[in-house]
């Protein structure tokens, strides 16, 4: 068995380490999660039958305020897994300068296999199972892998239930109907496109003479794609789990994800109106687009994509990581040996987390913003905590990865040591 998805995440907090003098406390403190809640839901299928479902809900540290990080519904989750993401949501949410820890939920399930009810069934199960470790102080989901929207409403309606009273707080992500935020939809996508814009300048980069692939064509990956296009980026690649198009005059991402959305398949397109026509592609692999010849690679799909094995052959020169984790830590040693830039995901991604915060504030304050307004306050955050993790890797001539984990570990032990360390506590008053 390799080692688990959690080492490999402590591992860059380690690396991390080498750069800030930190209390040993502060060390010793981040090491472990703070709790773990493993939960059996019992749904009662369309059939008739009675299926258990494996639930989790990790609270890594909130040290900094309520824990707060998404609910994923994949069959890969396991207690390693949503651990290991809560860990990154402490330290993207110490990144982003929001006043939360890191949490993260999951169920191991393929939502693709469950009827519309029995995946209800299985949310409000869920929420049943975990609602005295959750709260708008306390904990607070949002979406993730394979749920969206709809599943959040579910969510905070069952807890209102369990609770007796209305608390959109508890869950961000809603629709808009139920409390959600404008902007909320296209927050990832639209942080990860203010990180490059905000990166690509400082090598010289224009739009126009940069080509882009990217793996994943959910919520993030499509719009990121779109955004992109719209900018004058030559998007030459995009895939989902099936397989990945390749053209390298450039795709029309509009006409793939107008395309997309009608017929549920990916396909390389050019529409006018409604009529689409195919375009000429290659077909590839997605492990062939992870190994094209572009600028920018934008893994956006799961974690563990780029590994030591297939990162000697990565060819791009940036690497965006829009999903959690999708370059192992024995991957990061041989692209930086290599040159290549990785944005890691706790800035690159942070855009989703970052319009939650503002959806929690809304929420509590009962005030709800414009879209200009929260697009401004995403574009001024994104914008400004991507050039303060360049100054640290300027600064201290370190990888970028290694630099936003400096940033977020100094704020991080600034909260947690002035609860008291070792010097505090042995210094004699006299
Ligand atoms: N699941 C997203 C993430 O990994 C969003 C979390 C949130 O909005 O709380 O960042």
């Amino acid at each position: 068995m390799g080692a688990s998805l959690f080492d490999d995440a402590s591992l860059r907090l380690e690396r991390a380490l080498k750069y800030v003098t930190l209390a040993e406390d502060t060390i010793e403190h981040l090491k472990y999660p703070k709790a773990c809640l493993q939960v059996s839901i019992p749904v009662r299928m369309d059939n008739g039958a009675l299926r258990i479902f494996q639930g989790y809900r990790v609270r890594y540290d909130d040290t900094r305020g309520p824990a707060k990080g998404g609910v994923r519904y994949h069959p890969g989750v396991s207690l390693d897994e949503v651990t290991s993401l809560a860990f990154w949501m402490t330290f993207k949410c110490a990144a982003l300068d929001l006043p939360f820890g890191g949490g993260k939920g999951g169920i191991t399930v393929d939502p693709k296999q469950l009827s519309k009810m029995e995946l209800e069934r299985l949310t409000r199960g869920y929420i049943d199972a975990i609602a005295d470790f959750i709260g708008p102080d306390v904990d607070i989901l949002a979406p993730d892998v394979y749920t969206n929207a709809t599943i959040m409403g579910w969510m905070m309606d069952q807890y209102g239930i369990i609770q007796r009273r209305i608390v959109p707080a508890v869950v961000t992500g809603k629709p808009l109907a139920l409390g959600g935020s404008v902007g909320r939809e296209t927050a990832t996508a639209t942080g990860a496109f203010h990180t490059i814009e905000t990166l690509m300048p400082k090598f010289d980069r224009r739009p126009e003479d940069t080509t882009v692939a990217i793996q994943g064509f959910g919520n993030a990956g499509a719009m990121l794609a779109e955004l992109l296009f719209r900018a004058g980026y030559r998007v030459v690649a995009v895939s989902d789990s099936r397989g990945a198009i390749y053209a390298p005059g450039g795709l029309d991402v509009p006409s793939i994800r107008q395309h997309k959305a009608e017929s549920r398949h990916m396909k390389a397109v050019y529409c006018k109106g409604t009529v689409c026509e195919l375009v000429a592609a290659n077909h590839i692999t997605n492990e062939e687009l992870l190994e094209l010849e572009v600028d920018l690679l934008i893994p956006a799909a799961l974690e563990n994509q780029i590994t030591a094995e297939n990162a000697p052959r990565v060819r791009a020169k940036w690497i965006f990581e829009v999903a959690n984790g999708p370059v192992t830590s024995a991957a990061d040693g041989i692209l930086n040996d290599r040159g290549v830039h990785v944005v890691p995901d706790i800035l690159t991604n942070a855009g989703g987390v970052t319009v939650s915060y503002f959806e929690w504030v809304q929420n509590r304050s009962g005030l709800y913003w414009t879209i200009e307004e929260v697009e401004a306050r995403l574009r001024d955050r994104m914008v400004r905590e991507t050039n303060a993790i360049w100054e640290v890797a300027q600064r201290e001539a370190i990888d970028l990865r290694t630099a936003a984990y400096v940033h977020a570990l100094l704020r991080l032990s600034d909260a947690i040591q002035v609860k008291g360390t070792r010097d505090y506590y042995t210094q004699s008053l006299g």
